[in-house]
């Protein structure tokens, strides 16, 4: 079978499909060479070699042979032979996965420099600066990358260097300092590794080949993996490219670019570059690179060449493109392309832009979305009325605001995430070592880099906000702080960045969050046209009603009318209820209530007008309304000191109460269905605020159809008698009205057994509501407010994926959820059924109700429009 695939002038065996095989990169490279778009020669080594090596750590006869031939290949094409004393050929190797993990792996550059070969390139190119600075960059790359040499005991050289001879820049050291860098680069290896570093260009092949296949396992690797759900088994192809030299001079340069603003999303072409340098520069922030449109002046044709490749490039793919480029002495050559990396902002303007240019139809623009990322334009910016002292600026790489204390390190960053603390992790620049910090964080500010910088990357691509290449920022570690513009921040005080327009604030400033701009909403009428799953919201005020509508909720799915009994003016009359001593105490408390409910559900009604409203009866149990019992034995005993006997008496009434009310595990207790049943009164009482609001609303002629809803159902007869004192409840309001409006009467599904029988409960329910919080809990047996002490271990170990109450358990749950609409539809084919809990607003969740028949998801406000959006995406 074929390993080993040639791109170049005659033969191109890839293609951009086969992106498992040959890598995102690999398979770009051979697409851009079919569409003759100017790509160095070269070859890629499939996955499927990396896969067989990282087991076996050798190569069969059979690769080698193909690998062999590959050489000759490309030594003919470009008329020089690897490691020709008198004009050698240089290559790079670079990693390239499936699915781009950038900075991850690893790549080396001038590979087939030695002592000797070293003299030819530069006789050759009659220019010997060149050539010793690709030889030093090559060793240091080399022994970063293939030996595991630190990287910094490179760069310290060259810093020593630079000191030494009262130079700025890189560009400034001449060939003898470059030729002397390269000894002492060699001299460093030779000491750390005990061996010279190798002269034979073959074996220097070989060897980097080898430890590009390792670098998928490296730490950074693994761990950029297991945030973004890559498989770890998929391996990364190696490609194997002749060098052309960004650093041979003022004509020359390299640089990366975006056919669009990934930030915003803007269609203007986007990008840096440097003068005169190799790949690595830019994005390494050694030098600061310059804006793009500036290149037009400095290398015209090249320029105007790069932008029609990057137009052609973006209709050939249809999508926005991340391109890396050099040019060498005038001459243009693309080294990458791929589809470029955005923010949610972007991702939805290019999406909307596109299908006006007509370049993608409105199901593929809806794709192109990811769901969770529009999270972050429903994320916080800065409130306008705030007051700011900005203390500096940086670029603004990745948007929103985020307010937290300042640490230096990523594993402080991490430690603190796990402490509950909100942090923003504070660098010189980010490297590929930080991401795990970067995610912890509520945000980046890194004193170095440009736009396309590790740290704005990442950012962009965590939904993080970043502020990047703040200059004005000296960083003093050894101190814990650090310094700018006269101002001093130590470890742990508050700042706020905004990444949106680059700026570092003092203190904790205000945020609120963004609303939905126009092309979102377009974006996400097209995904209300497209999907079938229907999107309710969970309220229980007019105010998130009203918010979750204006998201494009289609009605409420769990309106928790326990919520309504915590309000400040209501604890007490459910304080008199709950400590009433017999029904009729009782009923007066209720009464009290009454207008207060009603009052609630008009305001609800009105916000929703004309869309249903799933409310759902009384469900914790009682004790959560009263004070603790703590706090009263303490009050009880500032009273005895202070001798008040009338209330000391009172006191020990609502203490006696608190006790005989506490339950050992009142989750699995005396709550739900089973407080309506005992208590008739308090449902009564609800139902008949609802009915009398609904039929005030009819009669102003807003259009309401109730939907009761019985909590913690697992027998038939709870809910066949729950339903009888709704119903008895309901007809006597409208008789009282005379009115005729038709609610219906449901129950959530949030038991085994109720699963179990739901068939028999479907007989007695005009519509079933999964409970996945409380049907999580009961499936496996776990307290949801407990699991905090063993799920994350549980998710270390690798026994469970993800949260259950987090993200729906489709094995188990899911399983008892297919049971339960099954039965439920063989009685009634039609039977509504909705999810509530809050796996209604969790993406993989919402494709799993979508596959499994669901008629609705409901969750809270701003996760309705990730709910729109993923519920469209499933069906495409
Ligand atoms: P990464 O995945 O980290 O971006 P790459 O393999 O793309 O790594 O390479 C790193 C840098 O080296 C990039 O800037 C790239 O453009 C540059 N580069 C790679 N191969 C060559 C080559 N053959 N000639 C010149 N520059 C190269
Ligand atoms: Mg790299
Ligand atoms: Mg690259």
């Amino acid at each position: 079978s074929k390993f080993v695939y040639f791109f170049g002038k005659d033969v191109t065996d890839g293609k951009s499909s086969m992106k498992d095989m040959l890598g995102g990169k690999g398979a770009n490279l051979a697409e851009m060479a079919n569409l003759e778009i100017p790509v160095p020669p070269g070859f890629t080594i499939t996955t499927e070699v990396c896969v067989l090596y990282l087991k076996k750590k050798n190569y069969s006869a059979e690769v080698l042979k193909q690998v062999e031939e590959a050489i000759d290949r490309l030594e003919k094409q470009n008329k020089k032979k690897l490691g020709d004393p008198e004009d050698p050929l240089l290559v790079s190797v670079r990693s390239g996965a499936r699915v781009s993990m950038p900075g991850m792996m690893d790549t080396v550059l001038n590979l087939g420099l030695t002592d000797k070969s070293v003299l030819g390139l530069a006789k050759k190119v009659n220019d010997e600066r060149f050539a010793y600075d690709c030889y030093r960059r090559f060793i240091a790359m080399f022994g970063d990358v293939v030996l595991g040499v630190e990287f910094r005991k490179f760069d310290s050289l060259i810093t020593d260097k630079k000191k030494e001879l009262g130079v700025k820049s890189d560009t400034d050291l001449d060939s003898i300092a470059l030729k002397e860098l390269g000894e002492r680069f060699k001299e460093v290896i030779k000491l750390e590794k005990g061996f010279e570093f190798p002269q034979d260009p073959k074996v220097q092949l070989q060897m980097a080949i080898n430890a590009v296949f390792d670098s998928w396992n490296n730490q950074r690797a693994i761990t950029y993996r297991k945030l973004n759900g890559i498989d770890d088994t998929w391996g990364t192809a190696v490609t194997v490219q002749t060098m052309v030299y960004g650093n041979r001079g003022n004509t020359s340069g390299t640089g990366v670019a975006f056919t669009r603003n990934p930030s915003t999303g803007e269609k203007k072409f986007f990008g840096e570059y440097l003068i005169n340098a190799q790949g690595e520069d830019v994005v390494a922030g050694i030098r600061t690179p310059k804006y793009i449109n500036t290149l037009g002046n400095e290398i015209p044709e090249a320029y105007s060449q790069l932008v029609d490749i990057c137009q052609r490039l973006e209709s050939h793919f249809k999508d926005m493109q991340d391109i890396e480029f050099t040019i060498q002495e005038g001459k243009l050559y693309m080294l990458q392309t791929r589809t470029g990396k955005r923010t949610a902002a972007a991702a939805v303007k290019i999406a909307t832009d596109m299908v006006a240019e007509g370049l993608i139809d409105k199901e593929t623009a809806v794709t192109r979305v990811k769901a969770e990322n529009i999270d972050q334009l429903l994320h916080p910016r800065i409130d306008p009325k705030a007051k700011l002292d900005i203390i500096a600026k940086g670029l603004p790489a990745s948007p929103g605001a985020a307010v937290g204390k300042v640490v230096f390190t990523a594993e402080a960053a991490q430690e603190m995430a796990e402490a509950g603390e909100k942090t923003i992790l504070v660098r010189t620049e980010t490297s590929p070592e930080d991401i795990g910090g970067m995610a912890a964080a509520q945000g980046v500010l890194t004193v170095r880099g440009g736009m396309t910088s590790h740290a704005a990357v990442v950012g962009r691509g965590m939904g993080k906000p970043c502020v990047v290449g703040c200059g004005d920022i000296s960083i003093d570690l050894k101190s814990a702080l650090f310094m700018v513009n006269g101002f001093t921040i130590k470890e742990h005080e508050y700042i706020t960045i905004d990444g949106s327009i680059g700026s570092v604030m003092i203190g904790k400033i205000d945020l609120i969050d963004a609303e939905i701009n126009y092309d979102l909403r377009k974006l996400l009428t097209w995904a209300d046209e497209i999907r079938t799953l229907g999107v309710r919201t969970n309220a229980d005020n007019p105010a998130d009603a009203a918010l979750a509508r204006e998201l494009g909720a289609e009605g409420i799915g769990l309106c928790r009318t326990e919520h309504m009994f915590f309000g400040e003016d209501r604890i007490p009359a459910v304080r008199e209820m709950i400590m009433a001593e017999d029904e009729k105490a009782r009923k007066k408390a209720l009464k009290k209530l009454l207008p207060m409910q009603k009052e609630d559900f008009l305001g609800i009604f009105r916000s929703m007008k004309g869309l249903p409203v799933t409310i759902r009866l009384l469900d914790p149990p009682l004790h959560e309304f009263l004070p603790d019992k703590e706090e009263l034995d303490e009050k009880l005993r500032e009273l005895e000191t202070s001798g008040d006997c009338g209330k000391i008496d009172e006191i020990k009434k609502v203490i006696k109460r608190v006790v005989s009310l506490k339950e050992i595990n009142p989750m699995l207790g005396h709550r739900g269905c089973r407080l309506g049943i005992t208590y008739p009164e308090i449902y009564n009482m609800q139902v008949r605020a609802i009915m009398e609001a609904a039929c005030e609303l009819t009669a102003e002629g807003i259009e309401i159809v109730p939907e009761i809803m019985i909590p913690l159902v697992g027998l038939v007869k709870e809910l066949s008698l729950s339903r009888e004192e709704v119903c008895k409840t309901a007809e006597t309001v409208m008789a009282e009205k005379g009115m005729k409006i038709d609610y219906k009467v449901g129950t959530m599904i949030e038991l085994p057994r109720a699963v179990i029988i739901a068939d028999q409960i479907a007989k007695e329910a005009d519509f079933f509501s999964f409970g996945t919080n409380d049907l999580t809990q009961t499936t496996f047996g776990f307290s949801r407010d407990d699991v905090s002490k063993f799920v994350p271990i549980y998710q270390k170990a690798g026994i469970l994926e993800h949260d259950p109450f987090a993200v729906l358990d489709q094995e188990g749950v899911g399983e008892l959820m297919k049971i339960g609409i099954r039965k439920g539809r063989s009685v009634k084919p039609k039977l509504k059924i909705g999810i509530c809990g809050e796996h209604g607003g969790e993406p993989r969740s919402i494709v799993f109700a979508h596959q499994i028949g669901i008629d609705y998801v409901s969750c809270s406000p701003y996760r309705i429009p990730i709910a729109r959006l993923v519920a469209a995406q499933s069906t495409i």
